[in-house]
């Protein structure tokens, strides 16, 4: 994000984190890593990646099979990645496009999966009941407001084809503005209810703790240097410098780290996105804002936001922050340069004035898996051993859940509806090399940028939007 001179400076708390993995973290404390996989060994299912989508496969396969063997391999701690830094939006959007499985799959196809994806926010927050995991959940809904008229009239057709689909007053309502919470120059708002707020750290480690408690054994600071499929007799294994664990399946679910391994730099495009957190806020100015309901907030610009009122009353806000490294490159440290944080602080205050007395208590980022068709997938091929799911593009927090209960059917082989659902199997192109790859995705965002100034200024939607998404194939 390049620091504009008229930005406003956002004010630093004192003790102000910068990285540090996530603020969640800092509000839950960091746990201590596990042992590193002391040896070679075998395992029935291995899986790759200690976030949601690694602990969920691992959940559902030990409920529904508690004699497998489920090993998981974990290169830095349980809930590193972006399952420990997202926004906490639970939220029943597909992971992709609904018009592209439709257009290889048919339309009933693709309405199952979205049928499936709201029913993922309750069994979230059916699991997290069942099993005690206390993550400040709450099913609010999401509320996305329009600030001019082009973003007002985007919400009206977005209000229009989601009733051509199907969906009722009951899974989006359009509303006027300042219903609900009061967001500076909203024209208008959606609400939908298939979103629940997470304290996304709270979540994974719960689940990480549940998933150890039903003898998975999670082995930690544990890098996976290579995915090698069957070869004959001899069975998958992940490679690590400790020793390999071989087994009949190997699960990646890697996301946005997915690149760093040998043989995938092109499958997914490592996004960068970024976040701040308030100081908390006072109740007085909670009570100029409103979000009583605790509503995940989003809006239609193409630079979107994305925020949370958290369960300790600060504002939790997201955006695109720095979006890519060249060569795929991950930042994982979650440090955030100055200017994003800057411009993520005017565009908090620009929405709500009201918190301009808070401070910054602290700000990260992450890394989530793009794929060159922005749709996402469950893929178990049982020919290899391998399988993988992920590519969520930002919308993982409650896909990894429907991805977890698919590779378990896919593991079983079990037909069931869910792996009836059309992203399995789902195949994409890879991106390009570098430096097409950087030039595309920088060309994306300062494309949408132009196009919001613009918009802004005149109303009308930009066409340049249009041109980023053919661009990347958004
Ligand atoms: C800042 C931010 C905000 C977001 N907000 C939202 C939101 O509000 N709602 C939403 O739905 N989605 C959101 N997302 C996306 C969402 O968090 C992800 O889609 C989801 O967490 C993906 O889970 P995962 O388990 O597939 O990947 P991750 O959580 O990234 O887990 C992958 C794990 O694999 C490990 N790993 C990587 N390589 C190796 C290796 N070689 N060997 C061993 N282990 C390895 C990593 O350390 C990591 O722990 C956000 C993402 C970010 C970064």
């Amino acid at each position: 994000m390049s620091h504009n001179v008229l930005m406003k400076t956002a004010p630093l708390a004192p003790g102000f984190g910068n990285g540090g993995v996530s603020y969640w973290y800092r509000a839950l404390g960091r746990p201590d890593a596990w042992e590193p996989l002391p040896g070679s060994r075998t395992a029935d299912v291995c899986v790759v990646g200690a976030g949601y989508t690694g602990l969920w496969t691992a959940y559902y396969l030990k409920r529904a099979r508690p004699d497998l063997r489920v090993v998981v391999l974990e290169k830095e701690f349980a809930g590193f990645g972006a399952s420990g830094r997202n926004g906490g939006w639970a939220v029943g959007e597909i992971a992709g496009s609904r018009e592209r499985y439709a257009a290889r799959h048919g339309r009933p196809a693709a309405v199952a999966l979205q049928r499936a994806m709201f029913a993922s926010v309750d069994e979230i927050m059916r699991v997290a009941a069942v099993e005690g995991i206390d993550a400040d959940i709450t099913k609010g809904g999401v509320l996305t407001v329009a600030r001019n008229s082009a973003q007002q009239g985007r919400l009206a057709a977005l209000v229009e084809e989601s009733r051509d689909w199907g969906w009722g007053e009951d899974d989006l309502v359009l509303l006027g503005s300042g219903e609900r919470l009061r967001v500076e120059g909203a024209t208008g708002a959606v609400w939908s209810p298939h979103c629940a707020r997470v304290q996304p750290a709270a979540l994974v480690q719960g689940l990480a703790r549940v998933v150890r408690a039903l003898g998975v054994e999670i082995y930690e600071r544990t890098p996976v240097t290579e995915l090698r499929p069957r070869s004959g007799n001899v069975p998958a294994a992940a490679v690590t410098p400790f020793g390999e664990v071989a087994a009949e399946h190997v699960i990646r679910a890697t996301e946005g780290f997915t690149a760093t391994l040998p043989g995938h730099r092109r499958d997914w495009l490592p996004m960068n996105s970024s976040m701040i957190v308030t100081t908390p806020l006072p109740a007085e100015v909670w009570k100029r804002i409103g979000w009583e309901g605790r509503e995940l907030l989003g809006d239609m610009a193409h630079y979107y936001m994305y925020a949370q009122r958290t369960a300790d009353d600060r504002i939790a806000f997201g955006g695109r922050g720095k979006p890519y490294r060249y060569g795929s490159r991950v930042d994982d440290a979650g440090r955030t340069d100055r200017a994003t944080v800057d411009a993520l602080w005017e565009t908090l205050t620009g929405m709500f004035p009201a918190a301009r007395d808070a401070a910054v208590e602290h700000a990260w980022s992450g890394v989530l898996g793009v794929p060159r068709d922005w749709c996402s997938t469950a893929v178990v091929d049982h020919r290899t051993g391998l399988g993988h799911a992920g590519g969520y593009t930002g919308h993982g927090v409650a896909a990894s859940n429907l991805a977890g209960r698919t590779l378990r059917d896919l593991v079983l082989r079990e037909d069931t509806e869910l792996t009836a659902l059309p992203w399995v199997g789902w195949r994409v192109r890879r991106w390009e090399p570098e430096p097409l790859r950087w030039l595309g995705v920088q060309a994306m965002y300062r494309l949408y940028r132009v196009a919001d100034a613009r918009e802004g200024r005149k109303g009308a939607t930009s066409r340049l939007a249009r041109v980023a998404d053919m661009i990347t194939g958004h």
